[in-house]
């Protein structure tokens, strides 16, 4: 008798639990958010860390490391690198609300440091004569100053594919090509998730990158094998888990606006 009643017992439980787990309320989840203001046309929403609004570039400073034409011997350079860097002011000149490269003053990189981020920028590549291929109005957006995300005027201008406008310099071609022609404006929303590294300095979890080019997307959570070379193979060398967002001057007066960045 006692055995029946426990049998009993149990499968009644048994229902119940299963009964309750069906229904609806048993899947939801409540969650305090924070409550985040979006922009309209693209300005920041709320809880944007702005790097640039048209004003001034006390957001900038110059760039420690060279552009990225210098980035071929990353192994060595990695470790020299400052964190307590302090630059000069940014050389690069603000028109109009626009932030203008100043060809041959070199690059220019965030004074704040950042990791796993959500980055808005809108670039314009100027109509330059004569120019062609990477030389036709180049920039970049590197992000801990060694991975870059190309800016390129790639409308009707061929070059190499893992070269042109939002490919990973040198590691991903774009999904699709979708520039706008020279003298208009474009943007790049871009998620960088930054590599992770053990305490033997072995890579954890590598870069990640989704760019939409202008509302597009081109690089779908692409894998990064490292910094973006100019010569030779990337490999990692581990970093700081932040590092600043720099800017490259490629020597093109090309044109910024509208920076805004989300920390992840
Ligand atoms: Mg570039």
């Amino acid at each position: 008798m006692k055995k029946i009643s426990l049998t009993l017992i149990t499968a009644f439980l048994t229902v119940a639990v299963f009964a309750q787990a069906r229904v609806p309320e048993a899947t939801e989840a409540y969650v305090e958010l924070e409550k985040v203001t979006p922009g309209t046309n693209n300005s920041a929403p709320s809880d944007a860390i702005i790097l640039f609004d048209g004003t001034g570039l006390e957001a900038w400073q110059t760039q420690q490391m060279g552009p990225g034409a210098s980035m071929s011997d990353i192994s060595k350079q990695i470790p020299e690198m400052d964190p307590d860097y302090k630059g000069d002011p940014a050389p690069w000149v603000v028109e109009n609300g626009e932030l203008v490269v100043k060809p041959g003053s070199g690059g220019i990189q965030t004074k704040e440091s950042f990791g796993d981020v959500q980055l808005h920028i809108e670039w314009l590549a100027p109509e330059q004569e004569g120019k062609e291929g990477q030389m036709y109005s180049n920039s970049g957006v590197f992000f801990m100053g060694l991975y870059e995300v190309q800016v390129l005027n790639s409308y009707e201008n061929p070059t190499y594919s893992n070269g042109q406008a939002a490919s990973i310099y040198k590691q991903h071609i774009p999904l699709v090509n979708a520039s706008r022609p020279v003298n208009e404006w474009q943007e790049y929303d871009i998620i960088f998730m930054a590599p992770k590294f053990s305490d033997k300095g072995t890579v954890v979890s590598p870069a990640r990158v989704t760019v939409f080019h202008n509302g597009v997307l081109v690089q779908n959570n692409v894998e990064l094998l490292g910094p973006t070379c100019y010569i030779g193979s990337p490999f990692y060398v581990a970093h700081d888990s932040k590092m600043p967002i720099a800017l490259q001057d490629h020597g093109d007066p090309m044109r910024f606006r509208n920076i805004w960045i989300r920390e992840l």
